[in-house]
């Protein structure tokens, strides 16, 4: 889960990382209240959206009055940033900045490690630095059994070319974002900028966190953090009926049982369906064991997708026995009804097969066929998608 960057701001609080006052509004009257409180004869009015390149795109204003904090917010709130409707902004206290830095501490699955990314020269243009002077920006690996202690937080700072002085004022406030980064669980830490002010503090500036999901039963506050608004309403949906489900953009709706097959599934429709200009359209994996409950629930919010042609229902039987899913898609199909006109393709195999087919020819439901293969079932599925479109 992304966070919001006042959401970011309050973690890196609670955990001792120096940062600024900021207030979250969601109109402009509250934004000046806002400026009024924090009483600064600056204030920053930042678009809280969850993308990166807020200034560049105008989401960050410099406000030197509550009044002109309020017309500032004003004019970002309902901006668009990068197809991301600004709904809220947060009323920063404005720093005065002497130098901007990069921090950034995540998760480097490739090498099976954490991953410390550090520069001094930090802010807006990061991107292109990354990308024309890669040695700019060290990059510095992190065991996690050990984490950023005082040793690996000097040689981070040694690595960005922080002159002494400085570097010796930034390594602290590495090891209070390594305890950000894991006590809340998180995948990515990043601080752009980090900030040397004119008085000499150093200061987190705008923070992005990315908390790992699967450590959401360690971290009841977390679920404080989801914002209902911004969450799409299908993942919703599926969050609350257990489902692992992702939307993606495309018409072939797609359900399996087992991560490894559902993937294979959209590889495979993803390939018949370029010769008819369609996609897959979600990854849902009912996983093992799944009973005609799940099943139904999974095609409700599939069904619930408008962007959705044709559904591909591909299980291999193993736990999960073709009969009970069978069962399940005949009970789906009866509960939605009449109102239901979108095709499904069913290709059954494993445990239980025949008895699987044999209830779903039984039930002879129109909008149902059968598929003999995968990739006979993407093809067929890829076709119908394109029909409907
Ligand atoms: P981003 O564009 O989404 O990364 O948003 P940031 O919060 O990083 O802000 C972008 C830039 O705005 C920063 O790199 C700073 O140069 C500037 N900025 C942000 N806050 C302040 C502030 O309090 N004072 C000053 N002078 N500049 C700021
Ligand atoms: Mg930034």
């Amino acid at each position: 889960m992304d966070l919001f960057e006042y959401q970011a701001r309050d973690l890196f609080e609670k955990h001792g990382v120096p940062v600024l006052g900021g207030v979250v509004a969601e109109d402009p009257a509250t934004a000046k209240a806002a400026a009024q409180q924090l009483g600064t004869p600056v204030v920053v009015v930042k678009a809280q959206v969850k993308t990166g390149g807020r200034g560049k795109a105008g989401g960050v204003k410099i406000a030197k009055s509550p009044e002109e904090a309020e017309a500032k917010a004003a004019e970002i709130l309902g901006m668009d940033i990068k197809g991301h409707t600004v709904h809220r902004v947060m009323i920063a206290a404005g720093a005065d900045i002497a130098e901007e830095y990069y921090f950034s501490l995540l998760l480097d699955r490739a090498n099976r490690n954490y991953l410390a990314m550090c520069s001094v020269e930090g802010g807006v243009e990061i991107e292109q630095l990354a990308v024309e002077r890669p040695e700019a920006l060290a990059r510095v690996a992190v065991d996690p059994n050990v984490g950023i202690d005082e040793a690996k937080a000097k040689e981070i700072v040694e690595a960005a070319r922080f002159d002494a002085e400085t570097g010796a004022k930034v390594a602290p406030v590495l090891q209070k974002l390594w305890d950000v980064y894991r006590e809340e669980d998180a995948t990515l830490v990043e601080v752009n900028p980090l900030v040397k002010t004119g008085a000499g503090d150093i200061v987190a500036l705008d923070g992005k966190v990315t908390l790992d999901e699967n450590a959401e039963f360690r971290h009841e506050d977390h679920a404080a953090l989801v914002d209902a608004k911004d969450e799409d309403p299908l993942e919703a949906k599926a969050k609350a009926l257990d489902l692992n489900y992702v939307k993606l953009d495309g018409e072939v709706g797609i359900i399996g049982n087992g991560a490894g097959l559902v993937m294979s599934t959209l590889d495979v429709v993803a390939y018949a369906g370029e010769e008819h200009g369609v996609k897959p359209a979600n990854f849902l994996d009912i996983g093992g064991g799944a009973s005609a409950e799940v099943m139904a629930n999974g095609l409700s919010v599939i069904l619930g997708d408008e962007q959705v042609r044709a559904v591909f229902v591909n299980v291999f039987g193993g736990i999960t026995a073709c009969d009970a899913v069978a069962n399940g898609i005949v009970g789906a199909l009866e509960k939605l009804g009449e109102s239901e006109n979108k095709p499904l393709v069913v290709r059954l195999d494993g445990n239980n097969v025949e008895e699987g087919r044999a209830i779903l020819e039984k039930a002879n439901h129109p909008l149902v066929t059968l598929a003999d293969t995968m990739d006979g079932g993407a093809a067929q599925v890829a076709a119908l998608a394109a029909n409907g479109k």
